[in-house]
């Protein structure tokens, strides 16, 4: 198929990037000025709520009654990114730009009706494109959308970067530009290591990993959208400037566009799961497959999973849990404990997980090796491991979170650089 439409880019800014009035005024520049470097291009804005807003309209229901209705507490904090839209769109206009800001409902992005946990099931291409056809540029407020009642429904927070990017999927969008507080993603986190690298292009998979391994800088859910619709996102910073390699911004693309697959992109940590142990269990299959059904029954997500020998014929299974499912998960664990055939279960919250993610792990061996090797090198002791195709992940004690971060990017340092190809040439 010829494609005879114009490009065009999505541009969301976070709340940080329009947390005051000179903030929208600086994005207002940043949009003409891509518009004046780019004018063969259409654009869309979305915004969210200035930083603080939502926090801040949680604390007035919260502050109203002890559990508000979600279908009202939605109305309400759908309100903040009304304040941002308008706020933009009129400094736009006034520097002479054809703006319109648009409201969840008028730009038809239609969500199930699950209130603060929407998700989004369709945006109506047609209309946003009949808006932007003569040039205007549509301001479209993130996180908030309309169930099939027509009411007003909210994405969870964090949710306007899913809204950019299912508005840039419906587009066919070029690209999904995300302009937040940070340059974009690094190789790890800069505050516990000052070396880390700012990366200038990982695939989708990676950060999809990086997401939910404890990356923050995107929703995991938007990361999922842009590759299910092989979306290019862009990472980067409001307030460093221009794009630049290493400086300002990661393309985050899909895996056949990435020329180099490094073996390890990054490495992450997550402090927020718990380690649940059931032991002396049975090792019956049967009791086992009763476990994790009624777990699953719970709506409890279920990480790492492992199994030991126990005293005489028993076994000790472990799992690991998302902290705010653990006291749930507990509490169901040990109501089976008899049924089980088990002596009893503990848990433990002294954990953190370290997660090294590559692309080209999928095509190079000896990652696991050199990883175990920086963890011997400083004598921290794994407690549980978990793999996929693309990443490793081992539970250690909390207290050694930050060496094994360091030491497995020390490790890796070089890998980083170096590809696979360029492994492969110089072996
Ligand atoms: N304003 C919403 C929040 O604070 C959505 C967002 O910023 O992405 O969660
Ligand atoms: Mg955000």
């Amino acid at each position: 198929m010829i494609r005879t439409r114009k490009p065009i880019v999505v541009m969301k800014f976070g709340g940080t990037s329009v947390g005051d009035v000179s903030r929208i005024k600086h994005v207002a520049e940043i949009v003409r000025d891509y518009q004046s470097e780019n004018p063969e291009t259409g654009i869309l804005v979305v915004v969210s709520a200035m930083a603080g807003e939502t926090n801040k309209l949680v604390s007035l229901a919260k502050g109203c009654v002890d559990n508000p209705d979600p279908r009202e507490l939605d109305v309400l904090l759908a309100s903040g990114e009304q304040v941002t839209i308008a706020l933009l769109a009129m400094r736009l206009l006034d520097l002479g730009i054809p703006a319109k800001s648009l409201l969840a409902q008028q730009a038809r992005i239609a969500t199930s009706s699950e209130h603060t946990n929407a998700l989004i099931e369709g945006v109506d291409a047609l209309r946003l494109r009949e808006v932007m056809r003569d040039g205007t540029i549509p301001v479209v407020a993130g996180f908030q959308g309309v169930d099939e009642r027509g009411d007003i429904t909210t994405l969870g927070r964090g949710g306007s970067d899913i809204t950019a990017v299912a508005i840039a999927a419906a587009l066919e969008a070029s690209a999904c530009f995300i302009y937040t507080d940070v340059p974009g993603v690094f190789s790890t986190d800069p505050r516990m290591v000052p070396r880390a690298r700012l990366l200038d292009r990982i695939s989708h998979e990676e950060m999809l990993e990086m997401a939910s391994l404890g990356a923050k800088v995107l929703h995991t859910r938007s990361v999922y959208f842009a590759m299910r619709y092989q979306i290019p996102l862009v990472v980067l910073s409001t307030f460093a400037g221009p794009l630049r390699p290493g400086v300002n911004g990661t393309w985050i693309v899909p895996e056949e566009e990435l020329m180099e697959k490094p073996v390890v992109t990054g490495i992450t940590h997550r402090l927020d799961e718990a380690r649940i142990t059931i032991n002396g269990m049975s090792p019956d299959i049967q009791k086992i497959s009763k476990l994790f059904g009624v777990l699953a029954d719970q709506g409890v997500f279920i990480d790492m999973i492992s199994q030991e020998k126990g005293d005489g014929a028993s076994v000790n299974v472990s799992i690991t849990v998302p902290d705010e499912n653990s006291l749930l998960a507990l509490e169901t664990v040990r109501g089976m404990v008899p049924e089980l055939a088990g002596a009893g279960a503990t848990i433990d919250r002294d954990i953190a997980k370290v997660s090294v993610v590559g692309i080209g792990m999928r095509y190079h061996t000896g990652v696991a090796a050199r990883l175990f090797h920086a963890l011997s090198r400083e004598r921290i002791d794994v407690r549980m491991i978990n793999t996929s195709e693309i990443k490793i992940s081992v539970l250690v004690q909390r207290k050694y979170c930050e060496a094994a971060v360091r030491a497995i990017h020390e490790e890796f340092a070089e890998f980083e650089i170096k590809t696979v190809e360029e492994i492969q040439a110089s072996a």
